[in-house]
């Protein structure tokens, strides 16, 4: 028998319209309705270190002071999901940036909408590489 491979983890937040929307409970569902495995989750407001730090592979982009504003206009739940491939796994779960776009049955194409802000609203964050995973989960769950 060979050796399991290592699970991998990754950072996914239910944005603030998320929150407000009512689609904790259905995100988590998809998430462990696929079979990947919750390792913390936490309901906080986030401060603004905090999200420049997070985002700050978009630092100097435009839409970024708006992006923070955005995530700090109401509480986000942060949680670690766990599985073999779960950073590709759950970014396709996610579906595209852009909701209007996003393929329904992906949480941003059936959760999500533009409403016509400025700022892309899209219910979920999820890191993008191994590399964004170690460091915002090390950000939002030092102790982890
Ligand atoms: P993703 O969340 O799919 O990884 P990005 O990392 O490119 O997308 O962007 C981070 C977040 O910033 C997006 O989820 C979205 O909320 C917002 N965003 C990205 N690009 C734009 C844009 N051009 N205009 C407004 N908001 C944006
Ligand atoms: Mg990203």
């Amino acid at each position: 028998m060979t050796d399991a491979p290592a699970p991998q983890r990754t950072l996914v937040l239910v944005k603030p319209d998320g929150v407000r929307r009512g689609h904790v409970g259905e995100v988590l569902r998809r998430i462990e309705a696929k079979g990947y495995t919750l390792v913390a989750v936490e309901l906080r407001h986030a401060d603004e270190a905090l999200l420049l730090e997070h985002y700050a592979e978009h630092a100097g982009k435009p839409f970024v002071g708006a992006l923070v504003d955005f995530m700090r206009s109401g509480p986000v739940l942060a949680a670690v999901v766990e599985g073999h491939r779960v950073i590709e796994g759950f970014r396709s779960l996610a579906g595209a940036t852009d909701p209007t776009v996003a393929t329904p049955g992906t949480i941003r194409g059936d959760l999500a909408r533009d409403w016509g802000t400025k700022l892309i609203e899209n219910v979920v964050h999820g890191s993008d590489g191994e590399e964004s995973a170690a460091r915002e989960i090390t950000l939002w769950f030092p102790a982890l």
